[in-house]
């Protein structure tokens, strides 16, 4: 039996091009006149003092126009007496793959049925990936992320680590999905 020659599949669409094409040099002309015209478009608006180009400077303005995909920054639950819903399992931790949660754990004899919580819970934004990950794999709840963007960036990447009193603060009002619990007793976070 004679050997079939061994053809490669395509996954890709071979590009058909007119001679206009071929020439190339029309193309680059034609490209050119776009880009020109963009440019010259938004040279003009910002010399007449309007908005041109859809960049947004940054920190003068703020964008509020995020895809709908956005998953928006964490924030920690709490339970009815404003203390952390975390039971300090390091899940999120472990599942995290930029690896930028940092946990330490506590112990409160006092506390029979939720005696473990995070001492210190911390989230390091310069390294997140914003994959929701961490949500996933939380069994408690304790961890859910709201689509408001608060003003993340920073210039020093020491800022850019967010702690557990402002994760468990943050309360952001498109969070209506799974409610906050109303606080009874809201002291101090321990
Ligand atoms: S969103 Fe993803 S990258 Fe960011 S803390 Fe959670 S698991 Fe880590
Ligand atoms: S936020 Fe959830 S997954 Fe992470 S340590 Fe707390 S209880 Fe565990």
């Amino acid at each position: 039996m004679s050997k079939q020659p061994h053809v490669r599949r395509r996954y890709w669409n071979e590009p058909s091009m007119g001679w206009w094409e071929r020439a190339y040099v029309f193309e680059v002309g034609r490209g050119l006149g776009i880009t020109g015209g963009v440019f010259l478009r938004n040279m003009w608006k910002w010399i007449t003092g309007r908005k041109g180009a859809l960049t947004t400077y940054y920190p003068e303005e703020k964008r509020a126009d995020y895809a709908p995909a956005n998953r928006g920054k964490h924030l920690l639950t709490q339970r009815p007496d404003g203390r952390p819903q975390c039971v300090a399992c390091n899940m999120c931790a472990t599942v995290c793959p930029a690896q930028c949660i940092e946990i330490d754990a506590a112990f409160d004899p006092d506390d029979a049925s939720h005696p473990k919580y995070p001492a210190r819970f911390e989230i390091d934004y310069s390294r997140c990936v914003f994959c929701g990950l961490c949500v996933e794999a939380c069994p408690e709840d304790a961890i859910r992320m709201a689509p408001e963007t608060p003003d993340l960036p920073g210039f020093d990447r020491d800022r850019m680590w967010v702690g557990r009193d402002e994760l468990l603060s943050w309360n952001p009002q498109r969070d209506v999905a799974k409610p906050y619990p109303v606080a009874r007793d809201a002291g101090p976070p321990r």
